[in-house]
C-alpha cells in the first residue's frame, strides 16, 4: 500500500540496486592521458584504493588504462576526472541500473488491473484528455471500449501551460473516472502532478500517470515510487534516453518497479507539429531496458490526420501500447481538443492497430 507521508529526503538505494552492484566486477574504466607520468598513475590508482576499491593497470602502447573493480555507487561521487592524467572516465554500466536490461534481461510485464503490458501484451489507452461530465466520460467510455481499449484514461489535476487553462475537476474527477471505468469494465489511469495529492489519486487511480512536464519533478517520482501503484512515465519533452530512465529509476528505486515509459514527442523546429514523434525510441527503450514502452501520438504530433500512421508506426517499432486522447465533441472539449480522434475514427485505427500488432506477434493485454 501507499507508505509516505511528504518525503523526507534522498530515495534510498534498494537491496535489489546493492545486490546487482555485487554481480558486476569491474565497474569503471579510467583511461589516462597520453603524457601521463608514473607518478600520476600511480597517484590515481591510490586514490581509487583510498576508496576501497581495486584496481588493475594495464598498459598499452600509446595509452594505459585503469580498471576500476567494485561497487560503482562510490565511484559515481568521487571526481576521478578532476586527477591530473586522467583523460577519460567511462562507465562499465549504465547509471540506470534496476531499469536496465543487465539487471533483468526478460522483458517486464506490468498489470494493471487485469490488463497486462510488456513481454507481448498491449495496453490500449484511450479517453479524453480531461475528465469532463459524467455524462460526457459515459458516451468516450463506451464507445472506446466497443472499440478495443483496455484502459481509460483522462486528467483530473492538468498540468496546464497556462495558469488560466481548465486545471482539471480535482477529486470529482477523479470519482467520475473510476465510476465510468468500473461500468466499462476498464481501468483507469490518470495524472498526479503535486506529491501532496499521490495518496489521494491512489485511491481511484489503477494507474498513475506522470506527465510529461513532471517527468524530473524528482520529488513527485520518489513519492509515486513509495507506492505500488503502475505508474505511466512520459517522456519530458527534452529527456534524453538516458534522462527517461534514470527517472524510472527513481520511482524502482523505491521499491515500485511497475513502470511503463510513454514516447509523446519531443521538442522540435517545426511549428507543423505539436511536438517530434521519436518513434526510434521505442527500440532503443528494448535494447537498453526490460520496462515497456507505449507511444502516445496524439501529443507527439497534436494533429488528429497524423495520429493513425503515427500510431501504426509505433506498433510496428515494437510499443507495447498506444495511448490515443479521443472525444465525441473535440469543439466542446475543456482541453486538447484539437487533437483528439473522434471514436469512430478510434474504431478504425483500432481495426489497423490489430493488422499491425498481430503482424509483430503481439496481442492486446
Ligand atoms: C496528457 O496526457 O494529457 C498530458 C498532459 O500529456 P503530456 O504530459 O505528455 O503532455
Ligand atoms: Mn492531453
Amino acid at each position: 500500500g501507499y507508505a509516505g507521508g511528504l518525503i523526507s529526503g534522498l530515495p534510498v538505494t534498494s537491496m535489489a540496486a546493492i545486490s546487482y552492484c555485487r554481480i558486476t566486477p569491474r565497474s569503471m574504466i579510467i583511461i589516462l592521458d597520453e603524457t601521463v607520468t608514473e607518478e600520476q598513475i600511480q597517484h590515481v590508482a591510490d586514490k581509487v584504493a583510498q576508496l576501497g576499491l581495486q584496481t588493475s593497470i594495464s598498459r598499452g602502447t600509446y595509452r594505459t588504462v585503469i580498471g576500476v573493480i567494485g561497487d560503482e555507487t562510490i565511484l559515481q561521487s568521487a571526481p576521478l576526472r578532476a586527477i591530473p592524467g586522467v583523460a577519460e572516465v567511462v562507465p562499465v554500466m549504465p547509471a540506470y541500473k534496476l531499469a536496465s536490461k543487465q539487471a533483468h534481461p526478460k522483458p517486464t510485464i506490468v498489470e494493471v488491473g487485469p490488463v497486462k503490458i510488456g513481454g507481448g501484451y498491449m495496453a490500449m489507452i484511450a479517453g479524453p484528455c480531461a475528465v469532463e461530465s459524467p455524462e460526457r466520460m459515459e458516451s468516450i467510455a463506451k464507445s472506446v471500449r466497443a472499440a478495443g481499449a483496455n484502459i481509460f484514461r483522462g486528467g483530473a489535476f492538468k498540468p496546464r501551460t497556462s495558469p488560466y487553462s481548465f486545471q482539471g475537476l480535482g477529486e470529482d474527477g477523479l470519482k467520475i473516472l473510476r465510476d465510468v471505468g468500473a461500468k466499462h469494465g476498464m481501468p483507469v489511469v490518470t495524472e498526479v502532478v503535486d506529491p501532496r495529492h499521490v495518496e489521494l489519486v491512489c485511491e481511484y487511480a489503477d494507474m498513475i500517470q506522470l506527465g510529461a512536464r513532471n517527468m524530473q519533478n524528482f520529488v513527485l517520482l520518489t513519492e509515486v515510487g513509495r507506492t505500488n501503484k503502475p505508474v505511466l512515465m512520459k517522456r519530458g519533452m527534452s529527456a534524453t534516453v538516458a534522462d527517461l530512465l534514470m527517472s524510472a529509476e527513481y520511482i524502482m528505486a523505491q521499491g515500485n518497479s511497475n513502470v511503463v515509459l510513454c514516447e509523446r514527442g519531443v521538442k522540435g523546429f517545426d511549428p507543423a507539429t505539436r511536438n517530434t514523434f521519436d518513434v526510434a525510441l521505442v527500440p532503443q527503450i528494448h535494447k537498453l531496458s526490460h520496462l515497456p514502452i507505449i507511444v502516445d501520438p496524439s501529443h507527439a504530433t497534436g494533429r488528429p490526420e497524423l495520429i493513425p500512421a503515427c500510431a501504426l508506426a509505433g506498433v510496428a517499432a515494437g510499443a507495447d501500447g498506444v495511448h490515443i486522447e479521443v472525444h465525441d465533441k473535440p469543439e466542446e472539449a475543456m482541453s486538447d481538443g484539437p487533437q483528439a480522434l473522434l471514436p469512430k475514427q478510434y474504431a478504425e485505427l483500432m481495426d489497423q492497430i490489430r493488422k499491425v500488432a498481430a503482424a509483430v506477434g503481439k496481442q492486446m493485454g
